[in-house]
């Protein structure tokens, strides 16, 4: 097969769909690989380690659209490259097809066949091509956390691991999931207090054997979270309802019980936050202070990783991409559930009433 990779053109995306391991393996397999010209730049793969692999390194995106079976991304295809998708292509990226009825009409016209990272889901109902990303973003959250807590950065001026004859900074991790692990797992390696809360008592069970002592688990409820957001210093958002909007774990009014220069650092923005008071921010202008507590919203955290974030991409999505290549996408999927899972738009079909829902269409 045909396997193109376009450069990403979405605003500050610097992330590549695959990795020149993965053209590696794609071309092992006999299949042919163009990769646009500076499309691994800003993750710190360049042309000549794509040809060094084996691909074929062409000039401009309309090129590689143009000569692929198979388009490789990450972020949903924008405006510009709505045209050069055609009837039977496929389309393996993100779309988050639900949050843009225009992109959805789009891939509907072209008729190509959407395959979504987000909806590919393994038998336990884990969404391995999202976690990685989640795994980013729970590790950065601690290191964001840590640099907006010193003074300068308007924080308590707290150091998290706190210095012999001083305490150490506490943190508070809200959701003990993939952010929610991944987030305490880094705070506890600085030495920090660790406080997480989930509802899920099967997960706090979890990290309450694997983490080391100074973690400790304690179910969440509003009781709980008054407690703990007057003595801790850093607290990280990592909630998740399954497609639903995250709930306000953290109230306006509850600003005013923390201490000036507590940070959040509100991971599940994604989702509308867990924090009444969170919006969406860029890593350009990444965080705001309402009464004091600095707020820390970036939406898209991954990305300012991109050399780690595009070997973790690659690495949960090339056996995917290898199927999809080996067998066609068809029979990929007749075979493989969790890639089926994928499958949103098919030559102008809509696969998933939740899309159709989302914008009221008729069914
Ligand atoms: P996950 O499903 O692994 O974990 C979510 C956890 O929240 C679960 O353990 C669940 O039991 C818990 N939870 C639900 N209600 C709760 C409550 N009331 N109190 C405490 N815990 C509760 O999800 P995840 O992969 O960890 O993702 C978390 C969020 O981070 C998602 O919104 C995801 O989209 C987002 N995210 C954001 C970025 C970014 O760049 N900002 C990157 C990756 C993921």
């Amino acid at each position: 097969m045909k396997v193109g990779i376009p450069k990403e053109i979405k605003n500050n995306e610097s992330r590549v769909g695959i990795t020149p391991a993965g053209v590696f393996e794609l071309v092992k397999n006999n299949h042919t690989v163009y990769v646009q010209s500076g499309a691994g730049d800003g993750s710190g793969f360049f042309n000549a380690d794509y040809q060094h692999a084996g691909a074929i390194v062409l000039d401009t995106i309309g090129q590689v659209y143009a000569m692929s079976d198979m388009i490789v991304k990450v972020k949903e295809p924008i405006k510009e490259e709505y045209s050069l998708i055609r009837k039977g292509q496929v389309i393996f990226t993100y779309f988050h097809f639900a949050s843009s009825e225009k992109l959805t009409q789009a891939m509907i016209d072209r008729k190509g066949i959407c395959i979504a990272y987000e909806t590919v889901e393994d038998e336990d109902g884990t969404l391995p091509l999202l976690t990685p990303m989640s795994e980013v973003a729970g590790r950065m959250a601690i290191q964001q956390g840590a640099k907006y807590l010193e003074k300068p950065e308007k924080g308590r001026g707290v150091l998290l691991g706190g210095v012999p004859g001083v305490a150490p900074g506490r943190v508070l991790v809200l959701g003990a999931g993939v952010v929610g692990i991944q987030a305490a797992k880094m705070a506890a390696g600085l030495g920090a207090h660790v406080t997480i809360l989930d509802v899920n008592m099967k997960r706090l069970r979890y990290v309450n054997d694997v983490m080391p002592s100074h973690v400790v688990t304690e179910f969440s409820n509003e009781f709980n979270i008054r407690k703990h957001i007057k003595d801790h210093d850093l607290i990280i958002g990592g909630v998740l309802l399954r497609g639903a909007k995250a709930p306000y774990l953290i109230t306006r009014d509850m600003l005013k019980e923390m201490r000036p220069g507590t940070v959040i650092v509100d991971v599940a923005v994604d989702q509308g936050g867990c924090v009444e008071t969170t919006r969406p921010t860029t890593h350009e202008n990444p965080i705001y202070i309402i009464d004091d507590v600095v707020h820390y919203c970036v939406a898209n955290m991954p990305g300012a990783v991109p050399y780690t974030s595009t070997m973790a991409l690659t690495n949960v999505t090339l056996p995917y991409i290898l199927k999809l290549a080996n067998l066609g996408w068809e029979e990929a999927c007749r075979r493989d559930i969790s890639l089926q899972k994928g499958l949103n738009i098919v030559e102008g079909k809509v696969m998933y009433k939740e899309i159709i829902e989302a914008f009221n269409w008729q069914a």
